[in-house]
């Protein structure tokens, strides 16, 4: 094939094709490069691909082009470790999820009729429509629809992991029940819409009120479940006064009428034999008698 044919092909295929000198000088960079970077390749060709980009300066770069240079080796920059290497915008139907097109890159030796090892190509492809389904899909699996916080299956996953290590480690760890209290009473007054908007709003105000190390994840239809790693039991209790006071205090408007919701709460703490069941049925059973000595408080056993 000749030099003009491949080009053909190296300007027309849907990825990045960039190719380097020994000196880290760029030699080629076909149409999709010029594309998305905004650079033609008359101002490019020939110039250091530092001058032009120099984020690719990192230890990793410049360590795997050492590597392809000296030994051959070949190299992938994977979309989930690197994000993208070069700064380009993403097409905008996923512009809403990533900031940057999402890239995963490969390179790899060039070698003359010598076989000594003459530059690198380097391979980018755009994976940004990939990356936003495959978060699409953790979300949903992870994620309560309504809410937005972690859902049941979730968390659940979370307190085994969290219990075993915990309990190796021989650290603490607590977990709160939380019910909305005659929640029935919000959805008979304002019809399900209202009960919704409260669920919303409780859910992203406890969210927002633990800290970034705990969990919270919706249990079930008004009741929520807070895991909190490396707490014991007075930090816990201060954790549920301050998210029964928090939501004491919310101001909720429905349809411009003003709707107030108080939650009961129900701790418990990991003890050395427990399980991820009886920690949750312990909470659950404090959730119980926090209910029954009268609501809107927390009760730990
Ligand atoms: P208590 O103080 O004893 O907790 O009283 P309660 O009325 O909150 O108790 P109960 O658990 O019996 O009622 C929960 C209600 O939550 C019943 C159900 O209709 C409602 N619910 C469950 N899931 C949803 C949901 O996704 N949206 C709405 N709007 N309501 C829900
Ligand atoms: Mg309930
Ligand atoms: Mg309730």
């Amino acid at each position: 094939m000749t030099q003009s044919e491949l080009s053909q092909i190296f300007d027309t295929v849907n990825f990045g094709l960039v190719v380097f000198d020994r000196d880290m000088a760029i030699r080629h960079w076909n149409r999709w490069m010029a594309m998305h970077s905004g650079i033609p390749a008359a101002r490019i060709v020939g110039q250091p691909v530092l001058d032009f980009f120099p984020q690719l300066n990192t230890a990793s770069f410049n360590k795997n082009c050492k590597s392809v240079l000296t030994f051959g080796n070949f190299a992938f920059f994977s979309q989930k470790l690197h994000r993208f290497l070069f700064p380009f915008k993403p097409d905008s139907s996923f512009g809403s999820r990533f900031d940057m097109m999402q890239q995963s890159c490969s390179m790899g030796p060039l070698r003359s009729k010598d076989n000594c090892i003459s530059g690198i190509f380097l391979i980018v492809q755009d994976v940004t429509e990939l990356a936003s389904y495959e978060q699409k899909l953790v979300e949903m699996n992870t994620k309560d629809a309504l809410t937005g916080v972690y859902n049941r299956r979730f968390l659940e996953s979370r307190l085994k992991d969290e219990c075993t290590r915990q309990q190796r480690y021989l650290r603490p760890l607590s977990l709160i029940m939380i019910d909305i209290d005659f929640f029935k009473k919000v959805n008979d007054t304002y019809g399900h819409q209202g009960g919704d908007l409260i669920l919303q709003s409780v859910a992203g105000k406890a969210a927002s009120v633990i800290r970034k190390t705990d969990f919270f994840a919706r249990y079930g239809g008004e009741e929520f479940c807070c895991l909190l790693p490396e707490t014991g039991a007075e930090a816990a209790e201060t954790v549920a006064e301050n998210l029964r006071v928090h939501i004491q205090e919310m101001e909720n408007r429905f349809d411009d009428k003003p709707i107030k919701v108080t939650i009961s709460l129900g701790i418990s703490t990991l003890v050395a034999d427990d399980s991820p069941d009886t920690l949750l049925k312990r909470a659950d059973d404090a959730l119980y008698q926090a209910k029954h000595a009268g609501r809107n408080r927390f009760v730990r056993i």
